[in-house]
């Protein structure tokens, strides 16, 4: 078993910078579980003190039950696949493969059935002769992920393996993690600052910022219930639109009333449970949130907007339109005659509004 515990865990660097503000997390075996956030979060940090190359200021690190606090990194059992896998140049595939087992004096044959099944599962059977330079990055990146495989840790810790790959690249070898955590069955860490990566290859999904866990929850809830501000913002592309607004009721109605009345009003439906949560803001500031696909264009009352410009994407078109001086975006269908210069009308989807507070940021309802 390789479910990994963090108790308080921080991080002083020797300069006396905080990079990581006691965090709890516990990392399930077998899990996907995924670190991101903006650069500078901390997320290398607490990945790093999981592989044991970071000191850890205070708190406790548990890997299977064990405290690690004090363990070398070479008896954690677990590997680490960098951003910059360096292979051996002058090594074939096969070589670099086996190079790390031959110095734990592994059996000759054993070595040898290790790598065919992890080239197997990495579809590079055909390239263990070669050297490095003859392989496309892809295949390197691979390489890189079966030298960590044949080691057969319990744990797999990732630093935004992909980040050099274009972007063709990126997506396919991102399935290929998928399928190789259903096939190990091993508990995978994995740092990025891609939320595309995020949402798509974890089981669950750990925001961070400055040092402390936003949100921990499956991407889906991540999504669609974020606990607060940052995560709805941070999570999405294109992000989150926001709008700051007084709530007032007008009979059972509720509706965001834009400051100075110039972005216009718009009502939404309340459900009994969440009115009760919304009622200690009537009249008083709160925020919006609505994503670009929760946006509709509208002939009726709404927020004004002056498109900046329009991006086709195939099948979809985003409108980026300036409300005021912020910038909004509209999620909409392909084709359309909107174009820049153009003045049109957006309404937030009533069914899929996000409401905030503005002292807290926390997620009203
Ligand atoms: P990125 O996506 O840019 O790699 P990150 O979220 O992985 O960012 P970390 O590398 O964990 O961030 O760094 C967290 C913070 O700690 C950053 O502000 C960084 O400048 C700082 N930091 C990292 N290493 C050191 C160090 N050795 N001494 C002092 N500060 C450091």
């Amino acid at each position: 078993m390789a479910e990994i515990k963090l108790k308080d865990l921080t991080k002083v660097y020797g300069n006396g910078f905080k990079a990581v503000k006691s965090i709890n997390l516990d990392i399930k075996d077998q899990e996907f579980m995924v670190l991101v956030g903006p650069s500078g979060c901390g997320k290398s940090t607490v990945l790093r003190m999981i592989a044991g190359l970071e000191e850890i200021t205070s708190g406790e690190l548990y890997i299977g039950g064990e405290l690690m606090n004090d363990v070398d990194p070479r008896d954690r059992n677990i590997a680490m696949v960098f951003q910059n896998y360096a292979l051996y140049p002058h090594m074939s595939v096969y070589e670099n493969m086996a190079f790390g087992l031959k110095l734990q004096k592994v059996d000759k044959n054993e070595i040898k059935q290790r790598i065919h099944d992890a080239a197997k599962a990495l579809d590079i059977e055909t390239q263990l002769e070669k050297k490095p330079k003859l392989l496309s990055g892809g295949q390197r990146q691979r390489v890189a992920l079966g030298r960590a495989i044949v080691r057969k840790p319990r744990v797999f810790l990732m630093d935004e393996p992909l980040s050099n790959l274009d972007a063709k690249l990126r997506v396919q070898m991102r399935a290929e993690l998928i399928r190789l955590h259903d096939e190990l069955k091993t508990t995978f860490v994995y740092v990025t600052h891609d939320q595309t990566e995020a949402m798509t290859m974890g089981t669950r999904i750990c925001v961070l910022k400055d040092g402390e866990i936003k949100q921990v929850a499956s991407p889906a809830q991540i999504y669609n219930k974020p606990d607060n501000l940052f995560v709805a913002g941070f999570i999405g592309s294109p992000q989150m639109n926001f709008y700051r607004g007084n709530l007032i009721k007008e009979g059972d109605t509720y509706f965001l009333l834009g400051e100075n009345g110039v972005h216009g009003k718009f009502k939404f439906p309340v459900e009994k449970v969440a009115a009760q949560m919304l009622n200690p803001y009537l009249d008083k500031q709160i925020i919006l949130g609505a994503r670009p696909e929760h946006m509709i264009l509208t002939q009726g009352e709404g927020l004004r907007a002056e498109v900046m410009v329009t991006e086709l994407l195939g099948s979809e078109i985003h409108i980026h339109a300036y409300v005021q001086n912020e910038i909004h975006t509209v999620k909409i269908e392909a084709p359309t005659s909107i174009k820049a210069g153009d003045i049109i009308t957006l309404l937030p989807e009533s069914n899929h509004i996000h409401l905030f507070d503005p002292d807290s940021e926390l997620s009203i309802v």
